[in-house]
């Protein structure tokens, strides 16, 4: 194996999250949250622009940049990545080698450890000494890299044998990179020199010099504790972020996504908005989900039962923990155990949360005798399962240690299979376009070594896959041997409106828990048959979605699912009565207005609809009261004009029923007031 090869590899492992279980089972989706960090895969539609100016600032006078800083839509700006441009990789990697450099200049008793590329630039840890560092020295390394950028030092390749390479390392005092060394398996040893003013262990790729780099491209963003090598045991060393791209204007276009990602950060829209909370006293990573979120919740799960029933599901609802005998037969105990919280002691046994439902499933389908022509059976839960997840991993409602999934599981003959999966595509599909999902990376995943089952029932579920993804019409990119050691499967990545992916839907064959669970159904010739098993979720879990679905939509929510509908703003208390009227009259139509009671102008009172993210506002005068109408204003559209009062409460009740919003309806009822005369 090539040295590169190996450091990749030991980077790789450093970096990722090693799971246990290797079934990896619906784990995807919750292990791995897209932060901000992944915004830099980007494309879609957003209409945010960044206006050039023409005042000379000093970078707009580089030639490369006036090209492209005029009216850029920042939200479809492609920005290449790592993957795609081995440029830019070398470039994110050897800016890593010149910062650890430059600080070594400033702060000569820093000792250096690793520093990886990553998705937006690179990090570099550092083992420090003395004075920590802060942010005014990130200005001070930034402006020493400037000057090695600017002295276009060449980087310079050297082989050396482990020997050399360790009296070398032992000279500079390099204690963490002794230990890399070690895990270096094969000679010779390469060594990168920047000029002759520093080196590094390392296999490379870099650019040529580093006059290669644009200092205008580069930032460093923060510092950060790390621990050598991921292990918390070890040494707490400090990690330097940085960002690096081609050009200025890609900076430019990252910083400003990164600020958008940043405008739409659940946590804070989820205080601001008063939708959920995380209660330190209750402990990390367990979900309070306040009146204004649980609205939604039960918005989000009246939707998805209902569909569900209607594409003829059942729904199950199964208990939060139970005997750890049945973690052991369904394999959890073994396989998923460095997830599950330790048991509790119940009269001398010990009872297990549940970090999946999947065994409860096959519990009830083993309680009556099933015959193959009760297959296919599905079976929906809103399941909330308890997974331990490390404190510092822990992260709004992203990353959480309780959270519901919206589980399903499909019991069905060989030969129903692929019916089975389109039908999940479809149900997925239509979920996800009332949330406004409609762009979506499919991924298939098939057989990894080690796996369970013979070969013929891996290529008919694997077949199926494929020809369920074929019958929808639908591209997918193939993850060779990436399935679970159980089954072949299907993730579906969603894009959101700044062009960040999200795991969210999975669907996924296994042969595994039928055969633990002994699972079966009497075939038409009287023989005891396997049911294939189906694991499928679509949101994935529903505490993450929701956390999706307030970044997307900027808390900003469609009308259908927004936790108030409409505010009624009285103009004087006189008005409070007829108010109260119309709350109760859309009520019966099961929609949610408000009255605000707080006295204040109404100038004031629009502003804080407008702050709460209200949709629409109706305005109550003395003219209304007369006419018995309402004047409307969208949060989106500003005024609507003013309706008769049953016409728009039907025209309102409507639209929340075909999921537009109120200025998208056709025919909306005629004003009986010129607009223009509409009370203020
Ligand atoms: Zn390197
Ligand atoms: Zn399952």
């Amino acid at each position: 194996m090539s040295p590169i090869v190996i450091l990749i590899i030991v980077m790789l492992a450093l970096i990722s999250n090693t799971s246990g279980y290797t079934t990896k089972l619906f784990k995807n989706l919750i292990r791995r949250p897209n932060l901000i960090t992944k915004i830099a895969t980007s494309s879609p539609s957003f209409s945010t622009r960044l206006y050039a100016t023409t005042d000379s600032k000093p970078e707009q006078k580089n030639k490369k940049e006036k090209l492209n800083l005029f009216d850029i839509d920042i939200m479809s700006y492609e920005l290449p990545s790592n993957e795609n441009d081995p440029e830019l990789l070398k470039s994110r990697h050897s800016t890593a080698h010149i910062m650890a450099m430059a600080l070594q200049k400033i702060r000569p008793d820093i000792q250096c450890t690793i520093g990886p590329w990553i998705d937006t630039g690179f990090y570099y840890d550092f083992h420090v000494p003395n004075e920590p560092l802060t942010d005014k020295d990130l200005k001070l390394i930034k402006k020493e890299m400037d000057k090695i950028i600017k002295k276009d030092l060449p980087f310079i390749k050297e082989e050396v044998s482990r020997e050399e390479a360790k009296k070398r390392i032992q000279e500079i005092n390099e204690p963490y990179k002794l230990e890399l060394l070690d895990s270096i398996k094969t000679e010779p040893i390469t060594i990168y020199h920047v000029g002759d003013e520093w080196w590094d262990l390392c296999a490379g790729p870099h650019v040529e010099s580093t006059g290669a780099l644009d200092k205008n491209a580069i930032e460093l963003q923060s510092l950060a504790g790390a621990y050598w090598r991921g292990d918390e045991n070890n040494q707490m060393l400090t990690r330097i972020y940085g960002t690096s791209w081609k050009d200025n204007t890609q900076l430019k276009v990252y910083k400003k996504r990164v600020e958008e990602a940043k405008r739409r950060d659940h946590r804070t829209l989820g205080k601001k908005l008063d939708l959920f909370s995380i209660q330190e006293d209750a402990g990390g990573g367990l979900v309070f989900w306040h009146a204004k979120g649980t609205q939604i919740r039960r918005i989000i799960e009246d939707f998805w039962k209902d569909a569900h029933i209607e594409d003829d599901y059942e729904l199950l609802t199964t208990p939060h923990m139970a005997d750890l005998g049945l973690w052991k037969t369904s394999g959890h105990h073994d396989f998923y155990n460095d997830d599950m919280f330790k048991p509790m002691e119940v009269e001398g046994g010990e009872y297990q949360l549940k970090p999946m439902n999947c065994p409860f499933h096959c519990l009830v389908y083993k309680d009556t005798p099933k015959s193959y022509r009760d297959l296919p059976i599905r079976w929906a839960e809103m399941g909330t399962v308890y997974r331990y997840e490390r404190s510092g991993t822990l992260h709004g409602l992203m990353r959480v240690r309780g959270f519901t999934q919206d589980d399903a599981h499909i019991f069905c003959l060989p030969s129903q299979l692929q019916d089975e999966i389109v039908g999940v595509l479809d149900l997925t599909e239509k979920i996800l376009n009332k949330f406004g999902f409609n762009k979506f990376d499919v991924m298939l995943s098939t057989r990894p070594d080690g796996s369970v089952g013979g070969d013929d029932i891996w290529d008919k579920a694997t077949t199926a896959l494929i020809g369920a993804l074929n019958a929808k019409g639908w591209p997918y990119n193939v993850d060779e041997g990436g399935g679970a050691f159980y089954g072949p499967k299907i993730d579906i990545k969603i894009k959101d409106a700044i062009g960040r992916s999200w795991q969210c839907s999975t669907i996924q064959c296994d042969f595994n828990l039928p055969e633990r669970f002994n699972l079966e159904y009497t075939d038409s010739d009287s023989s005891k048959q396997r049911p294939i098993m189906l694991h499928r979720a679509i949101f994935g879990s529903l505490e993450r979605f929701f956390g999706i679905l307030i970044e997307n939509t900027a808390g900003d929510f469609p009308l259908w699912i927004s936790p108030v509908h409409l505010r009624l703003l009285p103009v004087s208390d006189s008005a409070l009565d007829y108010c109260y009227e119309i709350k109760k009259a859309a009520s019966k139509f099961g929609l949610r207005f408000e009255v605000d009671t707080d006295g204040q102008r109404l100038a004031k009172q629009i502003r804080n609809a407008e702050q709460d993210k209200i949709p629409l506002v109706g305005v109550i005068g003395e003219k209304e009261i007369s006419d018995r109408s309402l004047t409307i204003r969208s949060r989106k559209k500003g005024d609507l004009g003013t309706y008769e009062l049953n016409n728009i409460v039907d025209m309102i009740n409507q639209a929340v029923v075909d999921n537009v919003e109120l200025h998208e309806m056709n025919g909306i009822a005629i004003p009986v007031v010129d607009a223009s005369t509409a009370s203020e």
